[in-house]
């Protein structure tokens, strides 16, 4: 047995170590006890400062000087007592993951000794050396000057020695260099909108927030193969393997039980979500072998998105005391499903109602109508530009690639809102909107079914699916940050709604009552929005035709698909919502460019190391043993009988020179190809090239050595193949 193999079976998770990590206290009594929240803040915080900081973080209020530096003793005084040593802001730069550099607290005590220092001044604002993070040329490097300022709405947490501070992360001149900055601001103007509204429904409404619960898909794979693929070492995904005889076909693993040792990683996952303050509540395998699927409570927005890039590299590191790493990648393996990580989005009143939930009266069902109907409006109108903000390299192989679903965006409403939807359009006004005495609207089609509050008519194959009381993104990538769909969303809805208020307004000044404005409205609406309505099957090749037909974006390539971002209707929205300018979007899409150039070359790269260092010369080796068994099959016996019995090795021998010949080649066309697009200055244009030249050449070589691992001898064959990476032991 070769060594990766070996190393695999005799390393089992190491469960001693692990059983003494599990507390034997209940959730509720260590849960958040590495987050600094409010229990920790009304222990450690005068009650003055407890109510300014509480304040600020429930209403946004600015936070001065002088409190930050009462709360940053309380914070140093808290992380202390836990036996913290370091302190780090923590921020999300558009490369993935998040970026933190720790300091450690001492500082001289001017008598020869050391103290602990931790001053307001270095809670509230740092200067990181920030320069090698990408930032589309917003900074240049010699003013690489970059700040990242705490955003107190998010707790400050405990990770090992270090309490980290999350925060914001942008230019010396302003501009937001990450993702948290405009999914803030996409929040804040949201709220807004959304809060203007609903004043047509209700006068007692302050705040409206807004949520986020995601689910979160990934892969577990033995590390001892993991390392012995320089490709997911490398990229995160396989870039060559054979299908195994058996994956998913079964649909096993999707209903199976957890494997014992995949279960003993959740759960001290789990408990380390737990200890951070992360409400995680299910768990369950998915349908391709070692895929499984965690999901939280869903939470404030802002909130649930540190708390999902906090997961993630808890993720990574929890899943090392197991002997096992995650792959957060999109695409692991061909021929099984790859991973997503599923968006449930929704709006909420400080009075406790779901402006996506039906309600009990007919002003209830109005108001859900028109948070309804202007979403459905926004996806619409910015159908490309949503499709742009899950759109990367990795989710590429997800989406719109060989396997479904399809890179277009559409909307799944279930059979209760469609026909609420159709009757809503062709109804008469005056069917429709009766006013009652007590001087309110009644929706002459009556209620919406009460069936609907369990709405279990689900479209598995939907981007943007209505899931009775909210809407599920489903088209996000596992590795993404969920800030960049969250924060075009947002931002669209904000805008749409902004529009819509002026719409009904502009019929008002005609004369008309509020409610048969809002009438009018949402029914052209409804009428204009219907092309991304699509209850059908998504992953169908009839979708892709009959969208292109509807005018849906059904661009594949990713590079293109980052135009969107800067379209005049675009820039608008976002310059209208105050959440990007036009110069953040350029420089946010080359630093795009980027990373979708040098995702693709680093595969490019390590491909052809693994084609012609690992793969070819064990072939070849292969070759010259059939040429051996042809060579004495000569020696040995004469004429017919030798054509005979040297057909089989002489045919083997054939095809495999041909892959040889085929590889070798299209590694060396693919060297050219890399080279040319190298040459090619804008960054734009060399993404093109990237994904018009360089990676096609991908699948083309991987086909290629996949027939070649069927035909050498699995002694010899130097990865692990798909049945040894996909299936636990
Ligand atoms: P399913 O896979 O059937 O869609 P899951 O239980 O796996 O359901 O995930 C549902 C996710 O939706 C959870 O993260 C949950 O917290 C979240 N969720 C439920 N209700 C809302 C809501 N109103 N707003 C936002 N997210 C929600
Ligand atoms: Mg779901």
């Amino acid at each position: 047995m070769s060594t990766f193999r070996f190393n695999a079976v005799e390393k089992a998770s190491n469960r001693k170590a692990i059983e003494a990590v599990i507390p034997k206290q209940k959730v509720s009594e260590y849960f958040g006890e590495n987050v600094f929240n409010r229990k920790a803040m009304k222990k450690y915080l005068s009650k003055e400062t407890f109510e300014i900081l509480t304040q600020a973080i429930d209403t946004g209020t600015r936070l001065g000087r002088g409190i930050a530096n009462h709360i940053a003793a309380g914070m140093k005084m808290w992380a202390l007592e836990k036996g913290v040593t370091h302190y780090t802001h923590w921020f999300q730069p558009l490369t993935d993951g998040t970026a933190e550099k720790h300091d450690a607290f001492v500082e001289f005590d001017g008598n020869g000794g050391i103290i602990e220092e931790f001053s307001g001044k270095l809670l509230v604002q740092q200067e990181p050396d920030a320069s090698s993070f990408p930032s589309g040329g917003l900074r240049n490097t010699f003013e690489a000057r970059g700040y990242s300022a705490w955003d107190p709405s998010s707790p400050a947490f405990i990770v090992d020695d270090t309490l980290c501070i999350p925060t914001v992360f942008i230019a010396y001149t302003g501009e937001a260099l990450d993702y948290k900055t405009p999914l803030i601001r996409s929040i804040e103007v949201l709220s807004e909108a959304a809060k203007e509204v609903c004043d047509y429904f209700s006068e007692n409404v302050n705040k409206i927030t807004c949520f986020l619960g995601w689910e979160q898909e990934y892969f577990l794979v033995d590390e001892d193969l993991y390392s012995a693929r320089p490709d997911l070492s490398l990229t995160e995904r396989t870039l060559l393997g054979h299908e195994s005889a058996k994956n998913q076909q079964l649909d096993d693993h999707y209903f199976g039980a957890i494997p014992s040792r995949v279960q003993e990683f959740m759960k001290d996952l789990e408990t380390e979500c737990y200890r951070l303050g992360i409400p995680v509540k299910t768990r369950h395998n998915e349908v391709a072998p070692n895929q499984f699927e965690l999901a939280p409570i869903f939470e404030e927005c802002n909130l649930a998105n540190d708390h999902n890039q906090l997961l993630m590299s808890v993720m990574k590191r929890v899943s090392r005391r197991h002997n096992f790493r995650v792959l957060l990648h999109e695409k692991p393996f061909m021929g099984v499903n790859g991973s997503g990580k599923h968006c449930n989005w929704s709006m909420g009143t400080d009075t406790g109602v779901n402006l996506f939930s039906p309600g009990k009266d007919s002003e209830d069902n109005l108001r859900f109508i028109t948070f309804v109907v202007n979403t459905l409006m926004a996806v619409h109108r910015f159908n490309p530009l949503l499709k742009a903000s899950i759109a990367s390299a990795s989710n590429a192989y997800r989406l719109g690639a060989n396997e479904a679903p399809p890179a277009i965006i559409s909307s799944f409403l279930g059979k209760e809102i469609s026909e609420v939807l159709d009757r809503f359009e062709n109804s008469s006004i005056e069917d429709a909107v009766k006013v009652d005495d007590k001087k309110r609207l009644a929706l002459g089609f009556g209620q919406i079914p009460e069936l609907l509050l369990d709405n279990t008519d689900r479209n598995r194959t939907s981007p943007f699916a209505f899931t009775g009381n909210r809407f599920e993104f489903r088209a996000l990538g596992s590795s993404a940050n969920c800030g960049s769909a969250m924060l075009a969303l947002n931002s669209a809805v904000a805008y749409q709604l902004r529009q819509f208020k002026k719409d009904v307004e502009k019929l008002r000044l005609e004369g008309k009552s509020k409610e048969v404005a809002i009438f009018e409205i949402l029914k052209a609406y409804i009428k204009e929005s219907k092309p991304i309505r699509f209850d059908g099957n998504g992953y169908s090749d009839d979708w892709r035709e009959e969208a292109e037909r509807r005018g849906l974006d059904c661009e594949n390539s990713v590079p293109l698909q980052y135009d969107a971002y800067l379209t005049p209707q675009v820039v608008e929205m976002f310059k209208e919502t105050n959440v990007l300018n036009i110069k953040e979007l350029k420089a946010r899409n080359e630093v795009k460019w980027e990373i979708y150039i040098k995702k693709v070359q680093i595969e490019a790269r390590v491909l052809g190391d693994l084609s012609l260092n690992h793969i070819i010369p064990v072939v070849i080796q292969y070759q010259s043993l059939l040429l051996d068994t042809i060579a004495k099959l000569k020696d040995t016996f004469e004429g017919e009988e030798y054509e005979d019995l040297s057909a089989e090795p002489r045919r083997l021998t054939r095809k495999i020179a041909q892959h040889i010949c085929a590889v070798t080649r299209m590694v060396d066309e693919m060297i050219e190809a890399r080279k040319k697009a190298n040459r090619i200055a804008d960054l734009r244009s060399k993404a093109i090239a990237y994904h018009d030249t360089v990676a096609p050449y991908l699948d083309e070589i991987r086909c290629h050595i996949d027939n070649l691992e069927l035909m050498v001898d699995n002694q010899m064959w130097p990865l692990p193949k798909y049945r040894e990476l996909l299936f636990i032991r």
